[in-house]
């Protein structure tokens, strides 16, 4: 780790995925970098702890989602992380009788006709919430809300149906048996970085841009900010001259909420491995849980947005408590004894993400080209919310970086 230089050629402002990907491709650029970053740590939003000695847990991104498709495959088997490509329980497996096969069945179609009409109304390119293309009346519609929850962070009346379209899901998602956090990080690990260092100001009036931290100023040519859309919006990095386009931008694509929690689970060998337990409640606030990952004894359970905030807001421990609640009610009393809280997840608390994931606001699909355009040759903007088709993932993150990162190689020459 380097302490921070007086002056840079460029200057990357967070060390998450995308701040890396931006890293990585400049290393043999020649031109001096470094990464700003506010955390005592790299990954941002990627996470891995090891949640007991024989728990890993991913407290953010755990999914190499659109695997066939996605840049850390690649990087994972350069630096031998072993990748898991069994696909994930979500769609055909629910354990025990908290929700039967007819049901599940049921729901499918539900949730497919769904997908269905909002797909039709996108090719018309009129953009609306979508909640809009629910059936009126239909019982499933507070489960499909909760799927939403868990892909943007949101209920689906906030959701962009152009934004919701664009994403590029190949249906394929693979996973990191150390962890994507530890990927992630193992993949930053050569860039040079100052933690502990938060940016507080950007000021490009002047010939070089001035960038005020908390470990002092430093000057660099070009600046590449990667920090999550709502500090943007909050303000919490000012720059000067004001860029509101970008601040509206960030407003119209703020992070919904997602949370995770960990729970050791004793006598494992009851559940099935990489089993999924949800309930057919029809109600938007509810987990959804992965049975023993990797076949380790806990479950993971999932819970998103404004039921996650709820809950968050609750205070710690209302996660794993509401987890227990609800995975009791499936199985039965005697889970009670053998669930024991080990970590859960509090992003909207966390001061330099304020939430999960970017997700459009219904009319604004086109903030992610405004929020990921270069200003001036000089401020070059990356992070999960400007990826025009992999938005809310590390990988879309970590390619938004590299983009930006070709920006300031292309206007190098340009110049
Ligand atoms: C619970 C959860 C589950 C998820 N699941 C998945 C999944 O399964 N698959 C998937 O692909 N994605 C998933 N994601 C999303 C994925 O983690 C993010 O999209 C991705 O990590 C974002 O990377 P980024 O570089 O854009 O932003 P970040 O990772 O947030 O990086 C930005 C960095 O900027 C730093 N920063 C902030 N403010 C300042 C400042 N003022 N000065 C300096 N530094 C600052 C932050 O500390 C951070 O390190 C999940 C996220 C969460 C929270």
């Amino acid at each position: 780790m380097s302490s921070l230089p007086s002056s840079v050629d460029v200057a990357i402002i967070g060390a998450g995925a995308a701040g890396l990907g931006a890293a990585n491709a400049l290393k043999n650029s020649g031109l001096s970098t470094i990464l700003l970053e506010a955390r005592d740590r790299v990954g941002g939003r990627a996470y891995t702890i090891r949640a007991a000695p024989d728990v890993v847990f991913d407290v953010g991104c755990g999914w190499l989602h659109s695997a066939d498709k996605n840049s850390f495959v690649a990087i994972a088997e350069q630096l031998n992380f072993e990748v898991d490509k069994a696909l994930p329980p979500w769609r055909e497996r629910a354990y025990g009788k908290a929700f039967p096969q007819d049901l599940r069945d049921e729901y499918m179609r539900a949730l497919d006709a769904f997908y269905e009409r909002a797909y039709e109304a996108a090719q018309k390119g009129e953009d609306a919430p979508a909640d809009r293309y629910l059936e009126p009346g239909n019982r499933w519609n507070p489960m499909i809300d909760a799927i939403s929850t868990y892909i943007n962070g949101s209920e689906l009346d906030r959701v962009s149906i152009l934004d919701m379209e664009a994403y590029e899901d190949t249906n394929i998602n693979w996973r990191v048996r150390r962890g994507y956090g530890a990927l992630i990080a193992a993949y930053g690990a050569s860039c040079p970085l100052a933690l502990n260092c938060a940016v507080t100001r950007i000021d490009h009036s002047g010939k070089r841009v001035r960038i005020e931290t908390s470990q002092g100023m430093l000057e660099a040519d070009k600046v590449i900010v990667t920090v999550p859309t709502n500090l943007i919006a909050d303000e919490a990095i000012r720059f000067f001259p004001a860029l509101p386009e970008k601040v509206d931008a960030a407003r119209r694509l703020p992070l919904g909420l997602a949370d995770k929690v960990t729970l050791a689970l004793a006598e494992p060998e009851a559940l099935p491995k990489e089993g999924s337990l949800r309930g057919a409640t029809m109600r938007t606030e509810m987990g959804t849980y992965h049975l023993r990952p990797f076949g380790q004894p806990c479950i993971e359970g999932f819970f998103g947005g404004r039921f996650a905030k709820a809950l968050e807001d609750a205070g710690d421990g209302a996660i794993a408590a509401a987890a227990i609640d609800e995975i009791v009610s499936f199985l039965g009393s005697d889970f009670r004894r053998k669930l024991k809280p080990l970590t859960e997840s509090r992003w909207a608390h966390d001061p330099f993400a304020r939430g999960s994931y970017s997700h459009a606001l219904p009319g604004h699909a086109d903030k992610r080209a405004v929020l990921a355009a270069p200003v001036d040759d000089r401020l070059f903007f990356a992070g999960e919310a400007t990826s025009p088709n992999f938005f809310s993932t590390a990988h879309g993150a970590r390619d938004s970086g590299e983009r930006a990162a070709d920006e300031v190689l292309a206007s190098q020459i340009s110049r």
